[in-house]
Order: structure tokens, then sequence, then C-alpha cells
């Protein structure tokens, strides 16, 4: 058991290196002080051991259709929230770190329009400047509209939500698109596909909420409770108590810029305390 967990810490550190576009980034976000993190040299198995990384012969989620959106799924942050983008500004967010010249310029480049933010392509990922942990984040996004018929799989729609110590919840017109299923919309990249495929079609708004209940380590640093990952896509639960097996306790939320220009609005997150020691 305790291999187990080794195991799977490293292969998430390693694989949050790989999936970023600024490696440097990647790694700034996965180095807090209390983590077990370890890299290896094994292959790289998803947790379960029976598809490789990013396997093709691995069965797609089902595809169901969310319908349309209620009200309530694009209702406003509530009260007890902290708003990290409301349409107007980005002032709680900067430049990820080892982005180039995100010390020279740590203001976003991303284009605020209309109530929503449009990443700049190549301008760079952003994370916010303020740490989480236990938390519970909404946030819609938007694939482009216009689809280039030549930009498949991975080149369509792609950015993703940086959890705060953790991997990547993909972001990705999974749309009548194909891609390895660790990879596709609501994916934890490279380990856990979706349950069901409910992405809405490109340039429709759709929805993330995310509970995440962040790991505990002891004073010898070894887990006690490892970190906890639901996330509910257009109102479609798709990961349901998903464990991870390393990690940090906190950390910033960041969005992906894998150079399309995908849109955001209405981000908020309500900080919880799970209960736990
Ligand atoms: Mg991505």
């Amino acid at each position: 058991m305790k291999y187990i967990f080794k195991t799977t810490t490293a292969i998430i550190f390693l694989l949050a290196l790989f999936n970023m576009p600024g490696i440097s980034g990647a790694a700034e976000a996965q180095k807090p002080a209390n983590t077990r993190v370890k890299q290896s040299k094994e292959e790289a198995l998803t947790p379960g051991g029976q598809y490789k990384r990013h396997d093709m012969e691995r069965p797609r989620p089902p595809v169901r259709d969310p319908g349309p959106p209620s009200e309530k799924e694009f209702a406003k942050p509530p009260a007890d929230a902290v708003v990290l983008f409301d349409g107007r500004d980005l002032s709680r967010w900067e430049r990820k770190p080892g982005t180039k010249d995100a010390d020279k310029s740590p203001e976003p480049k991303w284009k605020i329009e209309n109530g929503y933010i449009e990443i700049v392509p190549k301008s760079g990922s952003i994370t916010t400047k303020d740490k989480f942990g236990d938390c519970q984040i909404h946030i819609e996004w938007a694939t482009p509209e216009k689809v280039d018929p030549e930009m498949k799989g991975q080149k369509r729609g792609n950015s993703g939500v940086f959890l705060p110590g953790h991997n990547e919840i993909q972001v990705l017109d999974s749309y009548q698109n194909d891609t390895y299923p660790d990879g596709q919309a609501a994916a934890i990249y490279g380990q856990y596909p979706p349950l069901v495929n409910v992405c809405r079609k490109p340039g429709e708004w759709q929805s993330y909420d995310i509970t995440l209940e962040q790991p505990r380590f002891d004073e010898k640093h070894k887990l006690t409770h490892p970190c906890r990952i639901t996330v509910i896509h257009n109102g479609i639960t798709v990961q349901d108590h998903v464990e991870l097996g390393g990690g940090a306790t906190e950390g910033t939320l960041g969005l992906q810029d894998h150079t399309n220009p995908v849109r955001y609005r209405n981000i908020w997150i309500r900080k919880l305390n799970s209960g736990k020691e």
C-alpha cells in the first residue's frame, strides 16, 4: 500500500510537469514543502494500472447531453465566496511565476471584454495571487465557436484549471472531438477520464463546480488522508470523490494558456474546512 502511494505521487508529479507548455511554471505549482512527492523513472500507468498514460485504447466515456444550462448553473457567487473574476478585472491574478518575463511584467495579458476573459495565446498561464486549501470552485468556460477542422484532439480549445497544489482539470473542446480519454474535457489530466462526456458545443458556455479536499500529512510527512476531488461538469457529476495519493495541502488556482483563445467568466471559490485534523 505504501509502495502504491509512493508510486502514485511520483506519477502525479511527472504528469503535471509534462502537461505544461512551460515546465518551470508547473514546477512552481508543485513544489510546496509539505509534500512527499519524489520523481521516479518507472513507467507511468494511470491509477489502477490498466492503462498507460494517454492510452488511445482506453474506452471512451459515454456521451450524454447535459441539456441547456439552468439559471442555477450560471448563478451569481454565494455571499461567502471569494470572487476571483467578476467580469471586470484580473486584480486577483498574475502571470504564472516562471513564465517568460513574468517577474518584470506580472500583470496578466489576457483580454477582458463583455464580462469574460479570453486567453491571448502564448502570453502565458495565470494564477491567483492567493493560495487555497480545501475549497469549492466554480468556473465557467467556452472554447472558440469557430472550429478549424485541421485542429483536432488536444489542439482544439485546450486550456485547463490547475487545482491548488494539484493536477489539471482539463478544459478542451470534447464535442465530437476524439482524444485520449485521460486528456478530454473534465479529465483529471493524465489519470482519470470523466465518467461521462457532457461537453457542450464549441462557443457555448459550460461550467465546472469542483470540490477539493486537500491531503493531510502527519508530522513525519506521511500521508494520513488522501486528496479527494469531485467535479460537476454542466450540472453532471463526472469525477466522484476521486482520491489522489499526494500533492500539496494548499496552492494557487491556475488557468492554462495552451495557445487556444478559450474564454472564462464568473470564477469564484469558497474556502472549506473539511473537518479533518
Ligand atoms: Mg489543458
